[in-house]
């Protein structure tokens, strides 16, 4: 078995620093050198999961296989190292409490008062070590959520000081990412910030091996030393982070810096082997020197925050890249498509892509969006909701079902052609309840998502309640909307498409989980192919 090596990354003085970006980057260079790395993320906050969590507290809720919901920088973690993640790799507060609370419930802590220390850190190491104990990687990066000094943060930097001392200093190291600003009235590049997050890492034990300096301008050799002399680390160990055009350059940047070598010669791993880039710089090569471009309309609800849809803007920079295509998202809000702004809405845009959500807030200008990709044949791609939606106004403009809705918009409705199965019905807590993670899907032979796909089972992620309802299958089937994927364990319909458009496709999975950087998600692929070819 591997001796496991720990990387913890800290946030200073201000959050959305990019602590997820930095840490992704780096393992993907560890892993390109040929390391095998995964990365995990601490959330403070209460709840068990983000599940619950309306997409404008924290963006989108990402899910992974095993149907964990979970963080969306985990997301960001499978698209950069192309690998999958687990509930291994998402701790949250509100989880570590509950496993504590549930021991001393079972009378484990028997006569003892629990107490934060040990028992909340102690979890919290047991968590941290769960993916090392499992003897797959050489290097755990852990990335800590918010920001040094948050009081909500404490125990988990008191448990990452435990954790040095226990590991010992070949074994676990620290990276402080922190923000230089720019004042621009002085003219300067201000260290006091990062000196002050610093000190209060230090005053709970922990001093950061490696910093790294997030900034609009580039940091001199003079302001390194300053830096290095007053945070205790060399030279060599602060890293420039400067602004890049896409996150997508930051390995490129991070090991230029020489993140990657600073990390392995303090974990005493090899430095030989340089990373294998070669299809990262391809997929950049690409993604940055497109041939046409198109213009997609993303019809949501939460919109205002883009971070909402972060998976599915991702999916279409991927897919663009390989289509050579320059995708431009145009953000439309499904509350702002009324009859009289829908044709300046959504006229001239060579697809249309309606996003999930929940509520019934905005969903009848998803419908309408439904409807004019349809009558118009704008390629078309409906996600989880965006593919019910499709589903209800096929029923209420072609079957002519004028009442036609979704259960969860409207539990009187006649025709419910989306709706609870059984086993949801008697379900009545929210978190982790939905129909979630992985499953598998037949595909027909004669679809268009066979042909992006290449195959004819599939597994796509779900996080969803509510179903096609099969009763209405045959005569949706009989008017020519085709159901060309079906959960051979269940019978439910996961893909609808109109075989006489040029591109429909209703999807009840999440493709956008699963497209990375060096596998871009077929779906997508073909969308944005589709797209195309609406321009020509
Ligand atoms: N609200 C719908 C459901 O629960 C769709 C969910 C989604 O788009 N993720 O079935």
């Amino acid at each position: 078995m591997r001796t496991t090596k720990y990387v913890f990354v800290t946030g200073g003085v201000t959050s959305s620093l990019g602590k997820g970006i930095i840490a992704a980057s780096l393992a993907k260079l560890l892993q390109e050198r040929g390391y095998s790395v995964t990365i995990q993320k601490l959330d403070p906050y209460i709840n068990i999961d983000p599940g619950t969590l309306n997409p404008y507290e924290h963006g989108e809720c990402y899910v992974t296989d095993d149907g964990a919901e979970t963080d969306l920088d985990l997301g960001h973690y499978e698209r950069f190292l192309n690998i999958p993640t687990s509930q291994a790799n998402n701790v949250t507060t509100g989880r570590i409490y509950q496993s504590v609370i549930d021991k001393e419930r079972k009378g484990e802590f028997l006569g003892k008062t629990v107490q934060v220390i040990p028992h909340i850190t102690d979890e919290i190491k047991r968590r941290i070590q769960i993916l090392g104990n499992t003897g797959e990687y050489d290097i755990v990066i852990t990335e800590i959520g918010g920001t040094v000094g948050d009081i909500e943060s404490l125990p988990y930097v008191e448990s990452v000081r435990q954790l040095l001392w226990e590991l010992g200093e070949e074994n676990a190291i620290v990276i402080h990412l922190t923000l230089i600003p720019f004042l621009a009235a002085a003219g300067e590049l201000k260290t006091k910030p990062t000196q002050h997050s610093v000190k209060m890492l230090m005053q709970s034990g922990v001093s950061p091996d490696i910093l790294v300096c997030r900034t609009e301008h580039e940091l001199d050799d003079k302001l390194k030393a300053k830096l290095a002399l007053f945070c205790n680390v060399k030279k060599e160990d602060v890293i420039e982070s400067i602004d890049a055009d896409t996150i997508y350059d930051v390995p490129l940047l991070m090991h230029e810096e020489g993140l990657d070598h600073v990390v392995l010669s303090k974990l005493k791993l090899s430095t030989e082997k340089q990373p294998e880039l070669s299809k990262w710089n391809h997929f950049l090569k690409q993604h940055k020197n497109p041939c046409h471009e198109v213009e997609i309309g993303l019809i949501g609800k939460y919109v205002e925050l883009h971070d909402s849809y972060k998976s599915i803007t991702e999916a279409l920079i991927h897919a663009g890249a390989v289509n050579e295509v320059k995708v431009n998202v145009k953000w439309i809000h499904s509350e702002e498509l009324i009859p009289e702004t829908i044709e300046n809405e959504l006229s001239g845009l060579h697809g249309i892509l309606v996003a999930p959500g929940f509520g019934d807030r905005g969903i009848e200008g998803k419908i309408k969006a439904v409807q004019y990709a349809r009558e118009n044949n704008i390629p078309f791609f409906g996600i989880c909701l965006g593919m019910q939606m499709a589903v209800i106004e096929f029923a209420r403009n072609v079957l002519n079902l004028k009442d036609a809705n979704s259960t969860e918009m409207d539990s009187n409705t006649s025709n419910p052609v989306i709706g609870l199965m059984e086993e949801q019905k008697e379900i009545t807590k929210k978190g982790g309840t939905m129909r979630l993670g992985a499953w598998e899907c037949q595909l027909q032979e004669n679809s268009n998502v066979f042909k992006a796909y290449k195959a004819l089972k599939i597994s796509e992620r779900h996080r969803h309640r509510y179903e096609f309802n099969n009763s209405y299958l045959e005569q949706m089937t009989e008017k020519g909307l085709q159901a060309s994927g079906i959960n051979p364990k269940t019978g439910l319909v996961e893909v609808v498409e109109l075989p006489n458009h040029p591109w429909f496709v209703g999807v009840q999975y999440h493709p956008e989980y699963k497209s990375t950087v060096l596998n871009p998600h077929p779906l997508f692929v073909d969308f944005v192919k589709a797209t195309l070819n609406y321009t020509q």
